[in-house]
C-alpha cells in the first residue's frame, strides 16, 4: 500500500458501490479531493461494480489517476464485494437494481435484496471495526434495512440511508420563497421514506432562527406546492436533463457523511434515515428518516417536536409504506 506523500496519517478506506454509474462518477472525484473526510486525510478508494461495468470503471480509475489527487493513496477496482469492503471505514452503497418497466415494488425490493443482503454480509466479514454505512441505492431505506439485517454484528447505529438530498432541496425551496440565502434555513427535517411519501417538515424548520410559518405566511403553499415540489424534484430533473440527478445526489452523500462525522451546530438538526428505536411511535427497527443531531460520535433522534393533524397523517402514511416494504422483504431480513 502506498502512503500519500506529505502525510504520515494512515489512509482511510472508503468503498463506493456502483462506482461506474452516474452518481458514482460525480462522487469519486469529490472523495479523492478530500471533500468527504477532510483535506488532511489520505484515502484508499475501493470501487465496486458488476463484472460488465468493470471496463468502464477502469476508465474512471484512469481519470482519477490523471487528477493527481494528493490525498488518493491507492485505488481498488473490483467486482468482488469481499474485496471491495476489505478494511473499509466508510461504505457508500450507491449501486442498486433500477426499476424496469412492469416491475412491481415487491419485485424491485426482492431484486435489491439479492444485492444488499450479500453486501451486508461482506461488510460484516471484511470491513473495519469502525465501519459506517450510507445507503443511497433505491429503495434506500429498505435496502439499508436488508443490509443491516445481514450484518447483525455491526451495530445498528452505524447504518444510514440518505434523505439529505431531499432536505437540501427543501431548504432551497424555502430560501427562494423567503428571499434569503439557503444558509439561513435550518432545522429542516425529512420524515420517513425516501420516496414520494416522505414528509418535508417546514413547520419545525427555521429561517434566521424563526419558525418558517412566521416568515412564510402562505400556509397553502407550505402544505401544497412546497411539499410536492420536494417530493417530485427527482422526476422534474429527469424530465429536464433526460438523466437523473447525479451531481446533487453526490453532494447529498458528501453532506450526509460530514453531518455524521461532525457535531451538529447547537440547536440544529439534519435528516438521516436511521434505525428506529420507537421514537415518535414509529415501529422499532424500521430505517426511518428523522431529525438527527450528533456530537460527532453518537447520534440521537431529536425528540419533542410537535406535529399538527396534517403532519401526523403524512408521517403515518410514510411509516405505513415502510412497514409494507419491510413485510415484502420479510424473508430476507429474518434469515
Ligand atoms: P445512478 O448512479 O444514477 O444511481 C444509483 C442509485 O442511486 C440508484 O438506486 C438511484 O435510484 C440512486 N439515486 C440516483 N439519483 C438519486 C438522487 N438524486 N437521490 C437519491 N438517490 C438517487 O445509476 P446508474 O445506473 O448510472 O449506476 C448504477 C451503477 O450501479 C451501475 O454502474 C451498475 O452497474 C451498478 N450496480 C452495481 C451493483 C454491485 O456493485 N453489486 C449492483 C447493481 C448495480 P433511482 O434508480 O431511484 O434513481
Amino acid at each position: 500500500m502506498t502512503e500519500t506523500a506529505g502525510s504520515s496519517r494512515r489512509p482511510v478506506h472508503v468503498t463506493v458501490t456502483g462506482a461506474a454509474g452516474q452518481v458514482g462518477y460525480a462522487l469519486v472525484f469529490r472523495i479523492a479531493s478530500g471533500q468527504l473526510l477532510g483535506p488532511d486525510m489520505p484515502i484508499v478508494l475501493r470501487m465496486l461494480d458488476i463484472e460488465a461495468a468493470l471496463p468502464s470503471l477502469e476508465g474512471v480509475a484512469m481519470e482519477l489517476d490523471d487528477g493527481a489527487f494528493p490525498l488518493l493513496a491507492d485505488m481498488v477496482v473490483t467486482a468482488s464485494a469481499e474485496e471491495a469492503f476489505d478494511g473499509a471505514s466508510w461504505a457508500l452503497l450507491v449501486g442498486a437494481m433500477p426499476r424496469k418497466e412492469g416491475m412491481e415494488r415487491g419485485d424491485l425490493l426482492t431484486a435489491n435484496g439479492g444485492i444488499f443482503g450479500p453486501q451486508g454480509q461482506a461488510i460484516a466479514a471484511r470491513a473495519a471495526s469502525d465501519v459506517r454505512v450510507l445507503v443511497v441505492g433505491n429503495p434506500c431505506n429498505t435496502n439499508c434495512l436488508i443490509a443491516r439485517s445481514s450484518a447483525p454484528d455491526v451495530p445498528a447505529d452505524r447504518w444510514f440511508a440518505m434523505t439529505r438530498l431531499d432536505e437540501n432541496r427543501a431548504r432551497t425551496q424555502l430560501a427562494r420563497r423567503a428571499g434569503v440565502p439557503v444558509s439561513q434555513v435550518s432545522n429542516m427535517a425529512i420524515w420517513g421514506n425516501h420516496s414520494a411519501t416522505q414528509y418535508p417538515d417546514a413547520t419545525n424548520a427555521r429561517i434566521r432562527g424563526r419558525p418558517v410559518p412566521e416568515v412564510i405566511r402562505d400556509r397553502e403553499w407550505l402544505r401544497g406546492d412546497f411539499i410536492s415540489v420536494v417530493q417530485k424534484r427527482g422526476a422534474a430533473i429527469i424530465a429536464a436533463r433526460k438523466l437523473s440527478s447525479a451531481g446533487s445526489a453526490a453532494a447529498g452523500i458528501i453532506d450526509s457523511v460530514n453531518s455524521i462525522r461532525n457535531a451538529t451546530p447547537a440547536g440544529d438538526w439534519t435528516s438521516l434515515a436511521v434505525v428506529s428505536r420507537g421514537e415518535y411511535g414509529v415501529p422499532e427497527g424500521l430505517q426511518f428518516s428523522y431529525p438527527v443531531a450528533t456530537d460527532g460520535r453518537a447520534w440521537r433522534v431529536v425528540e419533542g417536536l410537535q406535529h399538527d393533524a396534517d403532519a401526523t397523517e403524512r408521517i403515518r402514511v410514510t411509516t405505513e409504506e415502510l412497514v409494507q416494504e419491510r413485510a415484502l422483504v420479510g424473508e430476507l431480513i429474518s434469515a
